[in-house]
């Protein structure tokens, strides 16, 4: 099976302005930010998205906001406030089947639905 973006990414077989990366999450700029900091968090084992999340894998999540906390705070949005977003499924617009939390902040974002 083919490889998506992102794991594609991770293995540096694609190219991709990582920010951040440890043994279990990768976080690097989105390729069409829709703010000033516009950041994927993602863990490297392909997990398709949060709707496919097992128990063993919850933890990652949690590790995921931590790290989207700690780029926040490098790219200097901590203080005027940021949002994550996760996308699940045909409706939320979801184009890349591997779970990803974005880290959005860096303007005054509108409201939560579109
Ligand atoms: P989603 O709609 O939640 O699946 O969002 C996927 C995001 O990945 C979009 O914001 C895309 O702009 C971004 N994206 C797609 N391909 C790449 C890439 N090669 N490098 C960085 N970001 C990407």
């Amino acid at each position: 099976m083919e490889k998506d973006i992102f794991c594609r990414i991770i293995e540096g077989k694609a190219p991709g302005r990582i920010v951040y990366q440890d043994d279990e999450v990768v976080a690097f700029w989105d390729i069409h930010p829709k703010a000033p900091v516009h950041i994927l968090i993602i863990p490297r084992k392909h997990i398709t998205s949060v709707c496919e999340l097992s128990e063993q894998d919850a933890p990652i999540l949690g590790k995921m906001a931590l790290v989207a906390d700690k780029i926040a705070k490098q790219e200097g949005i901590s203080e005027t406030g940021f949002r994550l977003v996760l996308n699940c499924g045909p409706d939320s617009g979801m184009i890349v089947p591997h779970l990803h939390m974005h880290l959005l902040g860096g303007r005054r974002l509108g409201g939560l639905v579109a």
